[in-house]
């Protein structure tokens, strides 16, 4: 993977790209970006609970919408509110070398919020999650992404004892939606994409 090549396609595509050697560089990065002032919603990731970035947001003063951190029955509310925040702040399940975000969500909250809800978006990925094309992308989402955060969430799906897709119908499935992002949509203001030299998240 030549980080050149995707930084190069993703600003093409619109998008506004950083990339850092280390989480600490991307950190201070990130929060000097989005203003004190602003709201904040958080998708459920991985990588940015690995980061701590929502509880570093919030410690300092932000608004941090993330359903992850309330109770079952504050969910839908947290959902809304995230939706309408300021910020959006998310990982992603695969990006293409060519400047395709690839998502998957059982719920939609997070791809909602992806494509329309809000116009400051900042993706936060590490290096492992760049394929080298779409098709590879969406193949990562389902069959590496998907598996482990099965597993995590406790959900009765086949790939969360098997560690493989296989496309089940199950009720707990958390693969009902796809969002395929090439650009920024028309609502859209700012797409950063912050890309760490590191492995994070699944
Ligand atoms: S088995 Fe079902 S829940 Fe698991 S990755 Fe495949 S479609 Fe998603």
């Amino acid at each position: 993977m030549q980080i050149q090549k995707v930084l190069t396609n993703l600003t093409k595509r619109g998008f506004k790209p950083f990339y850092f050697e280390d989480r600490k560089e991307a950190l201070d990065f990130v929060l000097n970006l989005i203003p004190q002032n602003a709201s904040v919603g958080v998708g459920g990731s991985m990588t940015i609970k690995q980061l701590e970035l929502d509880n570093l947001l919030a410690k300092r003063g932000n608004t941090v919408y993330s359903h992850s951190l309330v109770s079952p029955e504050l969910r839908d509310k947290v959902y809304q509110l995230a939706y309408s925040s300021d910020w959006y702040l998310s990982s992603t399940n695969a990006l293409s070398e060519e400047g395709d975000f690839v998502n998957i969500d059982g719920t939609a909250n997070r791809i909602s919020a992806l494509s329309f809800g809000v116009k400051n978006i900042l993706y936060v990925l590490g290096n492992n999650k760049i394929s080298p094309d779409l098709e590879s992308a969406i193949d990562r989402a389902r069959n590496i992404a998907a598996p482990p955060n099965a597993k995590r969430l406790n959900k009765n799906t086949p790939c969360a004892t098997s560690g493989q897709c296989c496309m089940c119908d199950s009720e707990d499935c958390i693969c009902n939606a796809t969002l395929i992002s090439h650009h920024p949509t028309r609502y859209q203001e700012n797409v950063y994409v912050v890309i760490i030299n590191e492995t994070l998240g699944y």
